[in-house]
């Protein structure tokens, strides 16, 4: 694995279109210019690494653009320490991303090999604090719960009260949310033990959220 000039010029260009469109949390704007994102997709497609585009990553499962990781990870408002748990593993580029902002990351996925390939990557670039789970998250991840931040990489039907069950009070959920492929971005907050409140978000195409490990 290399991080030559031309990719590190590549991603200062990615950020500042980011930027552009509207990202501006810098510390999440960070440690995307610090994270080599050609690591996370099959040699094939590291000439577009740096395109704020979605590419597969097998499974038929994709790695999400860039824009969309920078979106929902903002919308997380983390601080350093808190304990996330990301549903949909997926590449490991989106729990990289938690894990270099200071989080500590519970990340699970409902395809082994995903999983175990996400796994690997992590512990091979030394990324700290990340813990994988081949797990079907529309059960959270109980034995590690509750959670200060849940963040959902996959479009829901509905909004998952599993999830916000495992939430802490005070704690935040972001998920897209809708039907016929297209999902709003949701941002839950549990207020109470039985309280929530729901803020609304822009429109973005997630794959599926599916119940059950594949
Ligand atoms: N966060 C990923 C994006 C992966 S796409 C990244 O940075 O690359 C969403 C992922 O959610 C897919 O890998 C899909 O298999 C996974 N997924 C869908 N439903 C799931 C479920 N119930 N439990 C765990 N993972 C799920």
């Amino acid at each position: 694995m290399e991080d030559s000039y031309r990719h590190k010029g590549l991603r200062r260009k990615l950020i500042a279109e980011l930027r552009e469109r509207g990202i501006q949390d810098e510390h999440v704007l960070e440690v995307m210019s610090m994270l080599p994102r050609h690591y996370f997709l099959d040699k094939a497609f590291e000439e577009w690494a740096y395109q704020d585009k979605a590419f597969p990553i097998g499974k038929e499962q994709t790695i999400s653009q860039p824009f969309t990781v920078a979106y929902q990870t903002s919308l997380l408002s983390l601080k350093k320490g808190e304990k996330v748990l990301e549903i949909g593993t997926g590449s490991g580029y989106q729990a990289a991303v938690l894990a270099l902002l200071g989080a500590q990351v519970y990340t699970v996925e409902r395809h082994q090999a995903l999983s175990e390939k996400a796994n690997q990557l992590l512990q091979a670039l030394q990324i700290p604090n990340v813990h994988t789970f081949y797990h079907d998250g529309t059960m959270g991840l109980a034995t590690h719960a509750p959670f200060d931040k849940i963040l959902v990489t996959a479009g829901a039907d509905e909004v998952p009260l599993t999830l916000i069950s495992q939430l802490k009070i005070g704690g935040i959920l972001v998920v897209p949310i809708g039907e016929g492929g297209v999902q709003q971005m949701y941002k839950i907050k549990r207020i109470s033990e039985l309280e929530w409140t729901e803020e609304k978000f822009a429109d973005f195409r997630f794959v599926p959220f599916l119940k059950g490990k594949a």
